[in-house]
């Protein structure tokens, strides 16, 4: 049973995190005329208004996006400047933290950033959320399927594009999701070893984010940046204080362009903001 829904949490400091990164890893593939078969796993709805019930209820929003809005003047890598475009478009004009009312999501960005000759398909498995994504615009969204992204990313390669770049964006709200997001890392590589991976997880005070990340960086041949976004302090035993996403296959001075990014947003925030960085299986 299906309980998770983004609505709550869109426009969060772990979206943006997550989709910082993920722009960033794009442009850098986009450099190159090769086309690229862009997956997205967890889909979501696409697009969410910050308005409604689900977005007023946390208004989780509000230490996220609105934060970065506030903050625009120092956020100035080319990541934030294709973050803050596509915002604007969104809001048909330069948007402020009172004018912010939708906030994008995955399907909406690797959308803003493919050409017309990459593919992009994206899955949801929640029935509601899946007639959401569906009704939107297919610009917005990419080939949108109805079903489980993990074994339908593996069923679907090796792509035909010379290139690929996935993100597996899972809600965890089962245990055995860690489990399963490494086992598909590993059967993905197998079939594609220089497919480029983003894996999102989230900082809990269990730390159940450890087992996955030891999976990944220590089982698997392939180079490993692992990007870790702390928002607050963990001092309760329960709720989120961060994220990390692994980056596997990570393009060439990723971890450069990260800095650039998230270090000038931390340091605007102050403590106990904090990004992190660490390679694993690097040749340098
Ligand atoms: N990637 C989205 C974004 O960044 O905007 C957010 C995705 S949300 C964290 C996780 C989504 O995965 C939920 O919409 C949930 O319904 C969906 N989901 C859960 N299990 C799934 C599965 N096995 N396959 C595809 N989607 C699944």
């Amino acid at each position: 049973m299906l309980s998770y829904q983004h609505g709550y949490h869109a426009g969060n400091p772990a979206d943006i995190h997550k989709h910082l990164t993920l722009i960033a890893v794009s442009q850098y593939l986009l450099r190159k005329e090769a086309a690229i078969h862009f997956f997205d796993t967890h889909a979501g709805k696409g697009l969410y208004s910050l308005h409604d019930d689900q977005a007023q209820k946390r208004q989780e929003y509000v230490t996220g996006v609105s934060e970065t809005i506030t903050h625009r003047k120092v956020l100035t890598a080319a990541a934030w400047q294709h973050y803050f475009a596509e915002l604007d478009r969104l809001h048909k004009g330069c948007v402020s933290s009172a004018s912010l009312a939708q906030y994008p999501g995955s399907p909406h960005w690797m959308s803003s950033l493919r050409r017309h000759h990459d593919r992009h398909t994206v899955f949801e498995l929640h029935p509601g959320e899946h007639k959401a994504l569906a009704s939107l615009n297919k610009d917005h969204t990419g080939f949108v399927v109805h079903g489980d992204g993990l074994s339908g990313v593996v069923r679907m390669l090796p792509p035909k594009t010379p290139r690929l770049l996935i993100l597996i964006d899972p809600a965890y709200e089962l245990p055995q999701e860690y489990t399963d997001v490494a086992t598909t890392v590993q059967d993905i590589l197998k079939k594609s070893r220089h497919a480029v991976i983003l894996v999102w997880y989230p900082l809990l005070p269990a730390d159940k984010h450890l087992a996955l990340c030891e999976r990944l960086t220590k089982n698997i041949a392939a180079p490993v940046l692992q990007s870790e976004w702390v928002h607050k302090e963990r001092i309760s035993d329960w709720g989120m204080y961060g994220s990390g996403v692994l980056i596997v296959n990570p393009p060439w001075q990723l971890e450069q362009q990260l800095a650039d990014i998230f270090q000038p947003f931390a340091k605007a925030l102050g403590k106990p903001t904090e990004h992190r960085l660490k390679q694993f299986n690097s040749a340098n």
